[in-house]
């Protein structure tokens, strides 16, 4: 009998341990007797590189995930999970909300890196020191931002400091935008590879709001992105639904010079750039991926648009073009919608860096929600919020009130982005499985930025030796809140926040000390040929 026992146990112990072998959990057997400082319990573990979807404990030490494991693992913290889905934390490639507040409403959204990729941050050193100084709670990071490589190649602006508010300040400026002689378009890349050197992960190129500039510097921007083999990330140049400048036009440009540079060239918000025009791109893209062009996408769950008023797609006779009004336009400052073509020629003249909400297709109407739902479902469409910062009287909310004050703005989107996703395509249509929500919010996100950052290379994956930014919900509880009359209200159903091992979120309360984010940075190394 005892000999039977033994056997029969050390049998049990084998199968527990090549069980968590296979699931990619190989840390040593004797993981199982350490002491972990975290320890999530029974949780329903997705790991989007593995498809691991399973039960399991998962240990953390310090910033890392030290085990995934069948056994029991005991911690110094022990967290009862379960039944809860434990995921690693979103990574969103697009947010402009750099601040404190924002990122807590965006941890409430379930993300873990919020970076600036877009717009980027210039100058890059600048950009990475006052974000430091912030103190934020989730991880950051900027791309090498060729507008603001402009501004002062162009322009000749000394004073940018890598904010938000700083760029839009100068949005109106009347040579960065334009076509430049090629000794200066020259400097301009010039100095965005100085950027990225000094830190900047990848190149943010917005062609959108600046269609008149040298498309052979953006050509140049492409070679510059593939000789070091890392990411552009593009606001297209053209989005109207009807010609000229048309949606098709603008994916059209960066296909050919992602054929033309080899360059990975990643095209910002597909939803917002392509609008009813998304059935006649994505097959477009389709057709590029599989001939290997390295060129990815991403795209937020929404029908409006957030964005300067100042856009040049915004030009009163422009709108007819995207198929929308001027009433369509809300004007955050005074909180109106803007009435008439005059009124809207007039503010974007005395305030061409005003944000605004843009109302392009209507969420209630099954028929135009269908080219959100292409958007977000195409095949390896990545999320990404494109947060805009909360403001009131245009002035954007820095200081570290929670709840966010009563008259703070911003789209929905810079609230509700993960949590939408993951309550209308995840649990109410069941277009997307939970393997595949991780894949696209946080795995994909990982790899592309991984080409720019080693250090993205130990996100997005629940795995031992990985960072420890972990989500943990109830899928029945996820809901967004945020919308349009009200977008300051946080989403529900976030019980566990982690973000290098230490909690933001614990037991769905906000800690407001708690500021662990670290800054993701550019490894590249200087190429001279
Ligand atoms: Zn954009």
């Amino acid at each position: 009998m005892t000999t039977t026992n033994t056997f029969l146990r050390k049998l049990s112990q084998t199968v527990a341990i090549a069980a968590s072998l296979t699931a990619a959990s190989s840390f040593p057997s004797h993981a199982e007797q350490a002491v972990f400082d975290v320890v999530f319990k029974q949780a329903r573990v997705i790991d989007p590189e593995t498809k691991l979807d399973a039960v399991r404990d998962v240990g953390i030490s310090g910033k890392t995930i030290a085990a995934v494991s069948t056994s029991s693992l005991k911690g110094k913290i022990a967290i009862d999970a379960k039944g809860k889905v434990l995921g690693p934390g979103f990574i969103d490639l697009h947010v402009h909300g750099i601040n404190v507040p924002s990122f807590w409403m965006q941890a409430f959204d379930g993300v873990t890196t919020a970076l600036e990729l877009e717009a980027g941050g210039f100058p890059i050193k600048k950009a990475y020191a006052n974000a430091a100084k912030l103190r934020l709670p989730l991880n950051y990071g900027f791309s090498a931002s060729w507008a603001g490589a402009r501004l002062a190649v162009a322009d000749g602006i000394q004073d940018l400091d890598g904010t938000m508010e700083t760029d839009t300040k100068y949005f109106g400026w009347p040579r960065w935008s334009k076509l430049l002689p090629p000794e200066q378009s020259a400097d301009v890349v010039k100095m965005v590879e100085r950027e990225m050197l000094d830190g900047g992960i990848g190149i943010g190129v917005v062609t959108g709001y600046a269609p008149e500039t040298n498309r052979e510097e953006y050509v140049a921007l492409a070679n510059l992105a593939a000789k070091y083999d890392v990411p552009t990330y593009t606001h297209l140049r053209a989005k109207n639904t009807l010609e000229p400048d048309g949606a098709v036009e603008g994916f059209v440009e960066l296909l050919g010079v992602a054929a033309g540079t080899g360059a990975r060239m990643h095209i910002c918000h597909i939803n917002s750039t392509s609008l009813r025009k998304v059935v006649d791109v994505i097959p477009l893209i389709e057709k590029a991926q599989g001939k290997k062009l390295l060129v990815t996408t991403e795209a937020y769950p929404f029908g409006a648009g957030s964005t300067v008023i100042g856009a040049p797609f915004l030009k009163p006779e422009n709108l007819p073009q995207v198929g929308i009004q001027s009433s369509n336009i809300y004007y955050l400052k005074t909180k109106e919608r803007v009435a008439t073509n005059e009124l809207l020629r007039e503010i974007r003249s005395q305030d061409p860096g005003g944000h605004i909400v843009v109302h392009y297709l209507d969420e209630k109407k099954p028929d135009e929600m269908k080219f959100i739902d292409t958007a977000i479902l195409f095949q390896d469409t990545m999320i990404a919020s494109d947060a805009m910062p909360f403001a009131i009287n245009g002035r954007e909310v820095k200081d570290e009130v929670w709840p966010l004050p009563e008259s703070a703005y911003s789209h929905p989107r810079s609230a509700a982005t993960f949590s939408t996703v993951i309550a209308r395509y995840v649990r109410e249509q069941q277009s997307m499985s939970l393997i595949d929500v991780f894949r696209r919010g946080s795995l994909l996100p990982a790899n592309l930025v991984a080409t720019a950052s080693s250090q993205a290379k130990r996100k997005g994956r629940i795995q031992p030796g990985m960072d420890a930014d972990i989500i943990v919900f109830d899928l029945s509880q996820v809901e967004p809140r945020a919308d349009y009359v009200n977008p300051r209200q946080p989403s529900e159903g976030m019980d566990y926040v982690m973000v290098n091992g230490q909690f933001v979120i614990r037991d769905g309360n906000l800690l407001k000390d708690s500021r662990p984010g670290e800054p993701i940075m550019s490894t590249i190394k200087s190429i001279t040929h």
